[in-house]
């Protein structure tokens, strides 16, 4: 990064979005989905793989898998997010393409462990 980014707190948190190559750095707002947000240096790696046509697919409907509306773009609905564990949360923030996709896969299983336990 050879330039020089002005108003930015030297306290600002880093983020890295996907695990490829960091092809650019931004600074800008990350917003979560619990309406918080912050400043912050983002660095965004490619992803080494594109998801399958069935999960772009996914992403892009606005219908959640528990029949809900979710935001296009998102794999989950906010109701369905909130009750996966913080560090499936985490993940599902970080990834991108192909590595997104896996930990949506082990999401929706641990979502399906989660709902046999509540009906015994
Ligand atoms: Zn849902």
């Amino acid at each position: 990064m050879l330039k020089f980014l002005k108003n930015i707190s030297p306290d600002a948190a880093v983020h890295i979005f996907g695990t490829g190559e960091v092809r650019s750095v931004v600074v800008g707002t990350v917003h979560r989905l619990d309406g918080s947000s912050n400043e912050a240096v983002i660095f965004i790696a490619e992803s080494p793989r594109p998801a399958s046509a069935e999960f772009k697919q996914r992403l892009d409907s606005v219908a959640c898998i528990c029949g809900d509306q979710k935001q296009k773009g998102l794999p989950f609905c906010g109701k369905c997010f909130c009750r996966l564990p913080v560090e499936l949360r985490d993940l599902l923030r970080a990834k991108r393409g192909a590595e997104l996709e896996a930990v949506y896969d082990f999401a929706l299983a641990s979502r399906r462990r989660a709902a046999r336990r509540k009906t015994r």
